[in-house]
């Protein structure tokens, strides 16, 4: 009886040990290795195909189109980029709907490779996530209907109602500029586009890159007023993958010496990046 209970205990720190083993290899939420798990260099390969977050409502940086079911813009082109530096191949890819709310989340739980979506690199979010170099440079701005009171900035008070993306940091940042300000928070934009033309609020507020998509979508919408904030975009992976943040940091060095970087953005933006 003693022995066999002695057996069971030894087993039971056997199975513990494993069992903590395991756990540690299968997380990589926490960051320490997922070099070696989802996401990581070797598992791209492995798999043939890079799946990348990717904005499926926002106009120039990724869009579907229903008809085609195709989904287009700057930020898919960089993707596609990525695939082709990693891969050999540009349409060994999957795009995945994200939003400024799922995206970490999306990333840390291994349903994705990589985001690129939009992303404001943040010394907040660099807690959670690991990122590229600058890939795109916005500024916060405000949509608003033709003819508004609003002109900028300065016209937002705390009487005003603002609307926004849940997850974006063009959220945050009014909320700090304007004590008080009433911002209502939307899934995505084209909810928030839908509220402002539905009177819900007095502007819509999210970088000016995205504004310029949506006035292109509904030409009696436009962007008013001066940026307020700078929104470097970064390429997002999980902690701890470096090799991946080299992959995508070399193609867009890549991308920028050979001049397919200045073609993509004269092609989505209309205009030569600043230098
Ligand atoms: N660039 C800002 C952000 O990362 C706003 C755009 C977005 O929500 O994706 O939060």
């Amino acid at each position: 009886m003693k022995k066999s209970w002695k057996l069971l205990s030894v087993m039971m720190v056997v199975a513990l040990f494993i069992l903590a083993g395991c756990g540690n290899n299968g997380n990589n939420a926490g960051g320490s290795n997922a070099a070696a798990g989802e996401g990581g260099l070797a598992a791209i390969k492995e798999r043939g195909k890079l799946q990348v977050g990717v904005k499926f409502d926002t106009k120039l940086f990724g869009l579907k189109d229903p008809s085609s079911g195709q989904v287009e813009g700057f930020d898919i082109d960089i993707s596609k980029a990525i695939a082709k530096h990693i891969l050999g191949d540009e349409n060994a890819i999957e795009l995945k709907e994200v939003t400024s709310k799922t995206r970490i989340p999306m990333l840390n739980n291994g349903e994705i490779d990589m985001v690129v979506a939009t992303m404001t690199i943040t010394e907040e979010r660099k807690k959670e996530v690991d990122f590229s170099d600058v890939y795109f440079q916005a500024g916060q701005s405000l949509l608003v209907k033709k003819g508004s009171p609003v002109k900028g900035l300065a016209d937002i008070t705390k009487d005003s109602t603002v609307l926004g993306s849940k997850g974006s940091t063009s959220v945050k940042n009014i909320k700090e500029k304007v004590p008080g300000v009433t911002v209502l928070e939307f899934d995505n934009y084209q909810d928030a586009f839908t509220a402002l033309k539905t009177g819900k609020g007095d502007a819509l507020t999210t970088d000016d890159s995205i504004l310029y998509g949506m006035a292109a979508q509904d030409p009696n919408y436009e962007v008013v007023g001066e940026p307020f904030t700078d929104e470097p975009y970064g390429i997002a992976v999980q902690k701890g993958n470096s090799e991946v943040v080299k992959a995508i940091n070399d193609t867009l060095a890549e991308l920028k010496s050979s001049g397919e970087y200045d073609k993509i953005y004269e092609k989505w933006i209309g205009k030569a990046p600043a230098k």
